[in-house]
């Protein structure tokens, strides 16, 4: 959400320098305008930067591929090996590290189709809970 905020604020400062250069301001202001224009485009350009690279990494891109819906088999491979404790989300057909969901789903934010795996029970549960042929 970081990055998003970032290119928001690189928006503006472009706008801002945008709006500097294009505007004819009165003699008494024109140190202001050399100043401000200028620092305008760095500052867009700055946060424009921070905010691709904080997408691009840490962001709602790497989330998304982290997190693939997965086949039939593939989750109920995933949900037979895995040590627990971990989450799996039927609705999406994800199986979700136990740190990175805590009871919901983080792609389609359903606690109720999110399945917490504790212990062999759980587990067993799971394993049932999965539709098969997907
Ligand atoms: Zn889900």
């Amino acid at each position: 959400m970081g990055g998003v905020v970032f290119l928001l604020l690189a928006a503006g400062f472009a706008a801002a320098g945008l709006r500097l250069s294009w505007e004819t301001l009165p003699q008494d202001r024109y140190t202001e305008v050399v100043w401000w224009s200028p620092a305008s485009w760095m500052f867009a350009g700055l946060f424009g930067f921070a905010g691709l690279y904080l997408v691009v990494t840490g962001g709602i891109w790497k989330r998304d591929s982290r997190f693939q819906p997965m086949s039939s088999e593939q989750l109920v491979a995933a949900v037979q090996n895995a040590a627990v404790p971990f989450c799996v989300c039927l609705d999406c057909m994800l199986f979700l590290p136990y740190e990175v969901s805590v009871g919901r789903c983080p792609r389609c934010e359903s606690s109720g189709s999110c399945l917490e795996v504790h212990n062999g029970a759980d587990r067993k549960t799971a394993l049932n809970a999965i539709p098969p042929g997907r």
